[in-house]
């Protein structure tokens, strides 16, 4: 842990420190309907430190002795510029970079800080949580139409697409900018659809973005 470092998709670093990720929970209703959740009136902000980053690619090694540990394949923004109280227009011109992650989560220890009404940080920021992918170029992907999948051991469980989201991309970097200033390098999530579930030892993930981006990693 504590070595992760932005990619592009080439290979080549990038060369800003990843500060923070911020995430936003129940971002697509039919995923919130999944957990049997509301869905929020305003977005569910929370944060995993960069010490929760891991490169996607490396075997996916989660705690434990803690109970299910769920994957949440999500679209990653990686931030460009300084954003504060920003406008949405102005999150949108401060995307650099277009990749995915999983928010890992385990989902029992957070059932139950839920049910205590307390904070999710043990269930959703530990060492290992955010594993993330190689980034593409803003300008590859046509913002507000992005979509992404996930198949495991070659069966599609996931199916993301920008037009679902309650809140969309550029107004959520925007909101997220009110309560938190993003700097150069921070990564935004930006929810998961539905079809989250458990990682079994020995399953392969397979990740792929706007047939731009393609990665696999394997559960260990
Ligand atoms: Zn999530």
């Amino acid at each position: 842990m504590g070595d992760y470092q932005h990619h592009w998709k080439d290979g080549t670093p990038v060369h800003l420190p990843l500060g923070k990720i911020v995430c936003v929970g129940r971002n697509y209703a039919e995923h919130a309907r999944e957990l049997n959740n509301p869905v929020p009136e305003e977005p569910l902000l929370f944060i995993k430190p960069a010490t929760a980053a891991v490169h996607i690619t490396r075997p996916l090694d989660a705690p434990k002795n803690q109970g299910e540990v769920h994957f949440e394949t999500e679209l990653a923004i990686l931030i460009g510029r300084p954003l504060a109280n920003a406008s949405a227009s102005e999150a949108e011109s401060a995307i650099l970079g277009y990749g995915l992650a999983l928010d890992l989560t385990l989902r029992e220890v957070q059932n139950r800080l839920k049910q205590h009404g307390h904070p999710w940080e043990r269930a959703k920021a530990f060492d290992g949580a955010c594993p993330l992918s190689p980034f593409v170029a803003a300008d590859t992907l046509p913002p507000g139409n992005i979509h992404f999948t996930l198949d495991i051991d070659g069966q599609r469980r996931q199916t993301g697409d920008t037009r679902d989201m309650l809140n969309p991309v550029a107004p959520l970097i925007a909101h997220m900018s009110s309560h938190f200033s993003l700097v150069p390098g921070d990564v935004v999530l930006t929810g998961t659809p539905k079809g989250v579930g458990p990682l079994i030892p020995g399953q392969t993930l397979s990740l792929e973005l706007s047939d731009v981006l393609f990665v696999e990693t394997r559960v260990v």
